[in-house]
């Protein structure tokens, strides 16, 4: 991301000098500008993140640039969109079971085929759907790692339909076969299948993905079109300039606005750059997995993100929730929109 100022502090540390530093950028900034930060010094990165939550400004990415560190934090607030208002619990997310036949170098939860199957488990999930009827839960969204791995997927994903239209995310890779049969079994008007497609043409998705599975992907989404499934497609992309490539792909392909979505890579799980994100950036998305509810689907295996062990009784698990997001002092800050999974 391309800054409006940047600031090269060299060797410089909190403890020595770069504070006023800061402050004369700060003073010399407009809000919403963003302020590239690149030094030699690894370790102020944790000082920094505490140092923007602290003075409401908004570390946005940290990265290595060139052999040197870069961090970038937006100066002040922006205004929460409408979706950001959303109201807690009207969003539920299910992590069904973790293993992935895929190994995405940036994966939020370090989903791989190594990764040992947590599954939460066709008993919890219908109780989940049943409880969730009364709880205002409008939408359910089901992910995996890659869900189509579970051979029960079609009984999940009929208990969570029956409770609110749901999306499953997937890498559509699977769509064959025994898989396919399911796929034909689900209904249409309640189940929308959200594909991971990162880019117009292969290199970057297997670059992070995998050799030969755009192909695979784009051949997936063509047998979910085929079976009469609205696709949505979603792209996590690193720059802006990626974003933009991948909206005209969209464009060309005609795809409608609310199929499509775009999203930064987390610094989270397996991701070793990407944009540094705390609990207090997140509006809170309730999100199950078989450890227990978590504040947001982007992180949901870390302990910063957990809220309780106990998903049952599952008003008690969201009312958990909204009691977190209360004391949360800094939600004026949300990069709610970046992290927009679905
Ligand atoms: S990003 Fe999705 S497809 Fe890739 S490893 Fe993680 S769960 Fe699997």
């Amino acid at each position: 991301m391309k800054a409006d100022i940047d600031l090269d502090i060299g060797q410089k540390t909190f403890a020595s000098g770069l504070l006023p530093e800061l402050i004369a950028v700060l003073r010399r900034s407009q809000p919403g500008d963003l302020v590239a930060v690149v030094g030699d010094e690894d370790s102020i990165g944790p000082e920094l993140e505490t140092w923007c939550r602290f003075t409401g400004n908004h570390l946005l990415e940290a990265r290595i640039e060139n052999g040197r560190k870069r961090w970038l934090f937006r100066c002040g607030a922006v205004a929460a969109s409408a979706e950001e208002n959303r109201p807690v619990g009207s969003r539920l997310w299910l992590y069904t079971n973790f293993d992935c036949n895929l190994r995405c170098d940036y994966c939020c939860v370090r989903s791989s085929p190594a990764a040992p199957r947590r599954e939460l488990g066709l008993p919890r999930v219908q109780q989940i759907a049943h409880e969730a009827i009364g709880l205002g839960v409008k939408e359910i969204f089901v992910t995996g790692g890659e869900p189509f791995l579970l051979e029960d997927i079609g009984e999940i994903l009929r208990a969570c339909a029956a409770a609110a239209p749901t999306t499953v995310l997937t890498n559509g890779m699977l769509f064959t076969g025994p898989r396919a049969e399911i796929l034909r079994t689900l209904a249409r008007d309640r189940i929308v299948l959200q594909i991971s497609l990162d880019s117009a043409t292969p290199e970057l998705h297997d670059l992070h993905r995998g050799s030969g599975t755009w192909a695979r992907t784009r051949e997936g989404i063509k047998r979910a079109r085929s079976l009469g499934f609205r696709v949505r497609l979603a792209a996590t992309v690193s720059t802006d300039a990626e974003a933009e490539e991948f909206r005209q792909f969209l464009d060309n392909e005609k795809v409608a606005a609310e199929d499509r979505v775009i999203r930064r890579i987390a610094l989270r799980g397996s991701a070793t750059e990407g944009v540094a994100v705390a609990r207090a950036d997140l509006v809170p998305e309730v999100t199950i997995t078989a450890e227990g509810v978590y504040w947001h689907p982007v992180g949901a295996e870390d302990a910063d993100l957990m809220v309780t062990r106990d998903i049952f009784p599952l008003s008690e698990a969201f009312a958990a929730v909204r009691r977190a997001f209360d004391r949360e002092g800094e939600h004026a800050n949300k990069l709610a929109r970046i992290f927009n999974c679905a």
